[in-house]
Formats: structure tokens, sequence, C-alpha cells
């Protein structure tokens, strides 16, 4: 998607090998306007699915699962990291490796939202290992719910998530592909 890879590369910070920053316009202050760009082209990917609900993890997938949510005009899901009083009891949970914090995290959803009349688009930020997409799908399992596809706003392909998600055949749409980083740079995948 174009406008995504143009903001990309203008505002964009590579951190050592294999880390993207985009902190300007999806992970701490958000853009908007890229955001209903960004669920319109998820819808357009996926509007032959019959979609029920939109499933994330808190905090960086919730801004584009939103926006997705919006166009598809199905509820949005988050699975929490931490549970609260208000989040203690019948819980799908699943352990996540966490990329960035390099800790694993339990994540949970409550079951009440999610049954096994749903069909499922995961949406998240990133794909990199593929662990948080892995436990999403651990949770839809546990509820009985289908999974119709995953999409993702950037995906790292030198990261083995998509191969793993390829492997179990399962649809992924990623908005833009980043193949490597090169001297501090960008280099997208030509597909
Ligand atoms: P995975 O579970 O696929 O290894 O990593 C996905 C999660 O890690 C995403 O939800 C995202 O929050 C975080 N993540 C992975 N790679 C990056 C990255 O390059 N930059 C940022 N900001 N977050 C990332």
């Amino acid at each position: 998607m174009k406008l995504l890879e143009d903001r990309i590369e203008k505002d964009g910070r590579v951190l050592g090998e294999d880390v993207l920053k985009v902190d300007s316009f999806l992970n701490h202050q958000i853009d908007p306007d890229l955001m209903v760009a960004l669920g319109n082209e998820f819808y357009a990917r996926f509007k032959d699915e019959p979609i029920t609900k939109i499933l994330t993890v808190e905090s960086s997938g919730i801004a584009p699962a939103l926006a997705a949510g919006m166009a598809f005009h199905v509820p949005v899901v988050f699975a929490r990291k931490h549970k609260s009083l208000t989040l203690k009891d019948n819980l799908y949970t699943s352990e996540v490796y966490s990329f960035t914090k390099k800790t694993a995290n339990q994540i949970a959803i409550a079951e009440k939202f999610l049954s096994s009349d749903d069909k499922v688009l995961i949406v998240d930020d990133f794909l990199a290992n593929g662990q948080a997409v892995e436990g999403l799908i651990d949770i839809i399992g546990q509820a009985g719910a289908t999974l119709e596809g995953v999409g993702i706003v950037i995906e790292k392909t030198f990261q083995k998530g998509r191969q793993l998600l390829d492997d179990r055949h399962i649809r992924v749409e990623s908005l833009a592909r980043i193949a490597a980083f090169e001297n501090g740079h960008v280099v997208f995948a030509q597909d």
C-alpha cells in the first residue's frame, strides 16, 4: 500500500538490526486519517469473507483493528495483557513471547466476547516472529471460532512469522512488507 510505504519512509526509524520505530503515526502518536485508510484497505482485501469480529492484542494493535472494525461494522476485541479486578474469570488465555519486550506475557480474552459462531479477522500492527498472532489463533481455537484471515499493517518478511502462517495455510494480507533494513533504510519486498 503506497500511502503506508511512503509514510514509513518519511517517518519510520530503523532501530538496530530488526526493529522499526513508527511511534509518530502508529504506536504512540496515532494518525487517524491513516488508520481509516488502513481499515478500508483491510476491508477491500477481506470483504468477501463473512467476518463477524476483529481480534487484536493491546495496545498497538487497537488503532488499526478499530479502523478495520469501522469498515466491516463488526465488534473489535483486544486481548489484554494484564489481569485486573474486572478481568479474572471465564477467560481464554495464551502465553505470548513479546518480540519488543523480550518477556513472556499471558494474553486473555473474556469468554463472552468470542464464541463458536464467530468468524474472525486478526489485525495487528506488526508481524515479526508470529508469536502474537499465534497466541490469538490459540484463543480462537479454544473458543471454537473460525479464523478467516490475518491482516497486518507492517510485515517484516525476514523474520519467521509469515512462514509459520503460510505453512498453516492461513491467509495473510500485509499492507507493507519489509524485506530488509539496509544501512538504516527500509527495503520493501517486491510483490
Ligand atoms: P511477533 O509476535 O510477530 O514476533 O511480534 C509482533 C508484535 O511485536 C507486534 O504486536 C508489535 O507490537 C511488536 N513488534 C514486532 N516487531 C516490531 C517492530 O519492528 N517495531 C515495533 N514498533 N513493534 C514491533
